[in-house]
């Protein structure tokens, strides 16, 4: 979830190994979209906040609402139909995630699992690998976490210190990560370890592995964050964990183009809970401010309401079209970098804004628990830092976008 800097190489699959070749983007929603939407929204509203919160507060998994996404297949609507997935795109999965996001019902490992992991194994894993670990992403009954972020890395993942080296005609993992989210709910992690260092640039020569959740050598220490969300976030200790030889996803040392068909799909993943939650929040102001009257009229009458959240509405659509053409973009095969960061910044952006005027719009009940508002403020402004943050984003822009200097 950390970010690679402006230099680096987005590697762009074959056209044959994209699974959906989509090469437009539908502005008028198709009655398959519709149909989806509607259909995850009806799955996700029987659940809605209250259910959400309820695990949350209990520390537990929500495996009631993902068994019920699973059974109809739309956590795995991006995987390939021949492993169990529905054999679309990520353009599909980001209408799922929004939806689920819009019932109030945001879900962090849907961003990791079916998004990151799922994109990287469809494109980069062998066929022994998807057997045995898409599969179960595809059809849902597997969650796997991702993880790249470290302690002292920080933005700049070329310096990870968590080495890989062989040994035993395996691999044996050593370092730590941080911020891991969802592994106490995930069979395994796809974890990104340095293999080699470029000698000319210095920079790392990045791999990747998948290490089962319960591999011997691997602790975890609980993270806790202001987030109110079921997936908890780790600290991992690698202290020689020792993989197979098969657990390597990609090319040995060229993990960084298969990284990438990661975070994109993260960054656009990310999006949709912003927007999602945007609409959660404009739906629920909106209403709010035609039923509240103080001064003999509803709030919504006054224009000192109702223009922000015109306001935060307008900003909403625009983030919503980006991320949609980021999904899109990505699903063609074609370099999705620029979309996706630019997706992912509108929409924190208009998520932050249009949580922050529904929490204006109703007043003391902004903050009290009952109104359903407050408890997603931290989701959705976690979404401003993570998984790339927006200085990174402005770095990529002005840099790769518009030919500036690189500032460090
Ligand atoms: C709740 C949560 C869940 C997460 N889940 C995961 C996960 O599942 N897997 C995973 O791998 N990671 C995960 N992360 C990590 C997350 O992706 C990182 O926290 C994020 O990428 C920022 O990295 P950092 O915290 O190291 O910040 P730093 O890199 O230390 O940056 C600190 C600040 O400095 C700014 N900055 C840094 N460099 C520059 C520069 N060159 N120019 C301008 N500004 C700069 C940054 O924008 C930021 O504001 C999660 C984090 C959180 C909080």
């Amino acid at each position: 979830m950390s970010s690679f800097t402006q230099q680096d190489q987005q590697a762009v699959p074959p056209r044959s190994q994209v699974e959906e070749i989509r090469t437009s983007l539908p502005i008028v929603m198709s009655d398959e979209e519709r149909m989806l939407r509607e259909a995850v929204a009806s799955i996700a509203s029987g659940f809605g906040p209250e259910y959400f919160f309820r695990v949350t507060e209990a520390g537990e998994p929500p495996t009631e609402l993902w068994n019920a996404l699973a059974e109809k297949g739309y956590l795995g609507v991006n995987i390939p139909e021949e492993y169990d997935g529905g054999g679309l795109g990520l353009y599909e999965l980001a209408a799922v995630g929004e939806e689920l996001a819009a019932a109030g019902c945001p879900l962090l490992l849907i961003i990791v699992s079916p998004a990151i992991v799922g994109s990287i194994l469809a494109r980069h894993g062998t066929a022994d690998q998807k057997d045995r670990w898409l599969r179960g992403i595809g059809s849902g009954e597997k969650k796997f976490a991702f993880a790249i972020t470290e302690p002292d890395a920080g933005s700049n993942s070329h310096e990870i210190s968590t080495v890989a080296r062989e040994a035993n005609g395996g691999y044996v993992l050593r370092g730590t990560k941080t911020f891991i989210s969802g592994v106490e709910d995930a069979e395994g992690i796809l974890v990104v370890a340095r293999t080699g260092r470029d000698e000319a640039t210095g920079k790392g020569r990045l791999s990747l592995f998948i290490v089962d959740a319960d591999a011997p050598g691997l602790e975890r220490q609980h993270v806790p964050t202001a987030v109110e969300a079921p997936e908890k976030q780790w600290m991992l200790f690698f202290d020689d964990v020792e993989v197979e030889e098969d657990r390597l996803v990609g090319q040995r040392d060229r993990g960084l183009g298969a990284v990438f068909d990661g975070l994109n799909p993260e960054r656009i993943m990310g999006a949709t809970i912003c927007t999602g939650i945007a609409r959660y929040a404009l739906r629920k102001a909106s209403r709010y401010a035609k039923e509240r009257a103080v001064w003999g009229v509803p709030i919504g009458t006054h224009q000192g309401i109702a223009h922000p959240l015109a306001e935060a509405k307008i900003e909403l659509e625009c983030a919503r079209l980006m991320t949609q053409k980021a999904a899109a973009v990505y699903d063609s095969g074609a370099p999705a970098g620029e979309p996706s960061n630019v997706a992912k910044f509108a929409a924190a952006e208009a998520g932050i804004r249009s949580l922050d005027q529904a929490i204006q719009t109703h007043g003391g009940n902004g903050v009290a628990l009952e109104y359903g508002l407050a408890q997603y403020w931290w989701t959705v402004r976690l979404l401003r830092t993570a998984p790339v943050s927006r200085e990174m984003v402005l770095n990529y822009v002005a840099e790769r976008s518009l030919g500036l200097p690189r500032s460090y």
